[in-house]
């Protein structure tokens, strides 16, 4: 295996993976050992935040945006830390082990992996790693969701089994902040891998020595660091370059991008995909599709020739493909179709992503503000259209880090909100007039599409809209834009009302 080996045997391992010593931070980082020797000491967890210190704590002072790790050391000591990592020797008395490394962002993630190799050597869980443009950690929390039925938490035995990226901590800092608490009680991992410049992949895929690795799909998004969308597909090509020979790859069939940089990889490969002619061909796909009375949908999963029922409680087909990804996922895992039919259809959709919501006069509201690019845009819009019987309003706010190709993209998503046939359209933000423009040219009546330079306006006018609609019918709105334009307001206001 590519991944890397501290280790001369599995007992020093599982030494190591016991606990930090002072040993195994300086041999994981490569630093070197300044201030105190203290390494009889036992420390505790690793953290970046200097608020969440506890005693004997190693903390790791990154330098961010906005703070710097290194302003805090005093602070950090004075609550007890047990070793401090740095790139800059701090100004006060090192009373304490500190080490020195080159970079503290890099040591973070060569701690990370670190514990991942420990962990290699002495067990077995699963690593599952996820990546691609939109949908990441709703498929995390689907395969989450799906291995808490393989292995429940246990009322006598609080401690997780299954460890997952916590939020959406899928950066070059979270990633490692996710993995650092592996052990060896963890069965399974599961963590999302997101990346807006080339090589980030590559460097998280050296730090989770994922055992499956999922390409979700290949979108424009962050393109403003990436060029185009090829830059896009080569970025998320890292995960299958960057893994190990025995890695499961999980291929999204209905992808052409992902199935065509899948190719040249000689591994285990398991195709997934909604579209019914390949099915033949695919190891996991989906069947007798039904809506449900709400927002839910019924289908039969198949999994490598072995079907099950799953109620689905989210809406959206694209939420059925994720499903798709996480059952591929957690088959590679080696785990049972009727189990992984349970977790699907317990799970329950995480945090702004297709959360739905009651509103005013009977209305249900799709929150799904977290974030969105032009792909999960018309994936939101074509769900909605697809929605109860009543009047749909889709609230739709800019999508961000487009660069140069914003007035096209936005343009595009005016002309699908007139062709899926949503009946009003409300519209915010600086590209707001480009949706709307296209919006009208394409078939919308210009008095159903509304721009808004204000959130209070276009809450108001909602308000008053929904109002005037048949509460019997139940009309739906979607909210929907990237997280920088903070159209979650307007949902926690709506169903405020
Ligand atoms: P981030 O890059 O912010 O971490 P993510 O990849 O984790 O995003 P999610 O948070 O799961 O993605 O979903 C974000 C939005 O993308 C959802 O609200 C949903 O509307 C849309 N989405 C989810 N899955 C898909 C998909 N398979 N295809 C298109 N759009 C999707
Ligand atoms: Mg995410």
């Amino acid at each position: 295996p590519k991944g890397r080996s501290f280790f001369d045997d599995s007992l020093e391992a599982a030494e190591a993976l016991s606990g930090w010593r002072i040993e195994s931070l300086v041999n994981a980082t490569k630093g070197k050992l300044i201030g105190t020797d203290c390494s009889h000491k036992p420390l505790n967890s690793i953290t970046i935040d200097s608020r969440k210190i506890k005693s004997g704590d190693v903390f790791v002072a990154i330098i961010g945006e906005h703070f710097d790790g290194h302003d805090f050391a005093e602070q950090v000591v004075a609550a007890g830390a047990g070793c401090l990592i740095v790139e800059r020797i701090p100004e006060i008395p090192l009373t304490l082990p500190v080490v020195l490394v080159k970079n503290t962002e890099q040591a973070l993630g060569d701690l990370a992996s670190y514990r991942r190799a420990c962990m290699r050597e002495i067990s077995t869980p699963q690593v599952a790693a996820i990546t691609g443009s939109s949908g990441k950690t709703t498929v995390k929390e689907m395969c989450a969701a799906i291995f808490l039925q393989q292995w429940p938490e246990q009322v006598d035995a609080p401690a997780k089994r299954v460890l997952k990226t916590e939020g959406n901590f899928n950066n070059l800092i979270g990633l490692p902040l996710s993995l650092l608490p592996v052990s060896p009680k963890h069965k399974a991992v599961i963590l999302e891998m997101g990346m807006n410049r080339p090589g980030e992949i590559k460097r998280l895929t050296e730090i989770a020595a994922p055992d499956i690795a999922c390409i979700l799909n290949v979108h424009g998004a962050h393109l403003l660091g990436l060029g185009s969308i090829e830059g896009v597909a080569r970025a998320k090509e890292e995960l299958f370059a960057e893994c190990d020979k025995d890695t499961v790859l999980v291929i999204n069939n209905d992808d052409v991008r992902v199935v065509s940089l899948s190719q040249k990889y000689e591994r285990k490969k398991l195709f997934f995909g909604l579209a019914k002619e390949n099915s033949d061909s695919l190891d996991v796909y989906a069947s007798d599709r039904k809506k449900g009375d709400f927002e839910d949908l019924f289908f039969t999963l198949h999994v490598a020739g072995q079907q099950a029922p799953v109620h689905l409680q989210v809406p959206g087909l694209h939420n059925i493909l994720n499903g798709l990804a996480a059952a591929a996922i957690a088959h590679a895992a080696g785990i049972d179709i009727a189990v992984i039919a349970r977790g699907l259809s317990a799970f329950v959709s995480t945090d702004r992503r297709m959360e739905v919501l009651d509103g005013p006069g009977g209305s249900r509201i799709i929150n799904d503000t977290y974030n969105a690019n032009p792909e999960s845009m018309k994936a939101g819009l074509t769900t909605l259209r697809g929605l109860g019987a009543g009047k749909r309003f889709a609230i739709l706010g800019d999508m961000l880090e487009l660069g140069g190709d914003s007035e096209v993209l936005h343009k595009e998503i005016g002309a699908h909100t007139a062709a899926v046939g949503i009946d009003f359209l409300g519209v915010i933000g600086e590209f707001s007039s480009f949706t709307a423009s296209a919006a009208i040219e394409n078939g919308m009546d210009e008095n159903a599409v509304c721009i808004f330079s204000k959130q209070d306006e276009c809450h108001a006018w909602l308000t008053e809209m929904l109002a005037r609609q048949n509460a019997e019918k139940g009309s739906y709105v979607l909210v929907k834009g990237s997280r920088g334009m903070h159209l979650d307001k307007i949902v926690e206001r709506l169903i405020g009302t």
